[in-house]
């Protein structure tokens, strides 16, 4: 019957590492014509490494780092984790008095009276410190005390090998239309975009203009083909909500990410949608 079909279809993704949260969306991964990619985590290992520590004035490298970390010590993000990494020492939080972090900006906190702001061009603009923006290709984190700009520092992020083979796969089964979204800078997006071969690539994103971007990319589609929206979690419940079919992938996403998508990649494996896209299209050939 219909429904068993359809069941023996999720059981089967299942066991492939493919958690669909229902028949609907199984049916729906047959007529998948758009696929949206996150970067960060999703098409990129999100391992970043500081590869660069620039100082501008009064102040050394391992002060830089220092604060940049004090400013880390409580944000999950990638960016955080490699910056905390890079620092090696143990923070001791007791001496920070306020923490904010602001979603595609960065952080701001006050440490012993002093304020720190940790974050992208978005942010130093925000809070109005000026700087000569650099011309290196990378994820750059600005920092900013009290007032002032000290510098920044670089870190890099490495595509996923599995992420070429997943974009080949998706290609070849007729995927129409590959596109990656990022709040990172515009020269990183592109050199990802360029590696992947992808389509196209929206850069310097707020996550409420992920949101719109992807509604752009969903009124460009013809009536019958799906959209696909594909993310780590990090900031991309309303992404994963907002698209026909929200693929969550790592497993260990945020319990946010796991409530809003409808399928879930136990793995870290882009190449997991085809997977998923081709036990849909087996399942519909048993279901007729
Ligand atoms: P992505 O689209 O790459 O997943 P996010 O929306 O998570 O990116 O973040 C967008 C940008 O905001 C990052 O590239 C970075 O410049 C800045 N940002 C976000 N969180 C942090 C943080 N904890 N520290 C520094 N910068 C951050
Ligand atoms: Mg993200």
């Amino acid at each position: 019957s219909i429904p068993l079909g359809f069941f023996g279809g999720v059981g089967g993704a299942s066991r492939s590492g493919v958690l669909v949260k229902g028949s609907n969306y199984l049916e729906a991964l047959n007529n998948v014509e758009t696929v949206v990619f996150d970067k960060t985590g999703t098409l990129t290992k999100g391992v970043f490494k500081v590869t660069e520590i620039k100082t501008i004035g009064e102040v050394d490298q391992s002060t830089l780092l220092e604060y940049a970390a004090f400013a880390e010590s409580y944000s999950n993000h990638p960016i955080a984790i490699s910056i905390l990494k890079a620092y090696e020492k143990e923070i001791n939080r007791d001496l920070i008095e306020s923490y904010e972090e602001i979603s595609g900006h960065g952080i701001k906190v006050e440490v012993k009276g002093k304020e720190i702001l940790a974050g992208n061009t978005k942010l130093m603009q925000k809070e109005q410190i000026t700087f000569n923006e650099s011309e290196e290709v990378g994820t750059i984190v600005h920092i900013a005390v009290n007032r002032s700009y000290l510098g920044y520092i670089v870190i890099s992020d490495e595509v996923k090998e599995d992420s070429v083979r997943a974009i080949k796969l998706l290609k070849n089964l007729g995927i129409k239309k590959i596109v990656m979204l990022t709040g990172d800078r515009k020269s990183v997006g592109e050199k990802v975009a360029k590696q992947l071969d992808l389509d196209e690539v929206y850069a310097d994103l707020l996550p409420h203009e992920k949101v719109e971007r992807l509604e752009l990319l969903d009124n460009e589609k013809t009536a019958k083909g799906k959209l696909v929206f594909v993310g780590d979690g990090i900031n991309d419940a309303p992404v994963l909500a907002r698209a026909d079919i929200g693929i969550a992938m790592g497993g260990l996403g945020s319990d946010a990410a796991i409530e809003a998508a409808d399928v879930v990649i136990m793995t870290d494996e882009p190449s997991k949608i085809y997977t998923g896209i081709k036990i849909a299209k087996r399942t519909k050939k048993i279901v007729w």
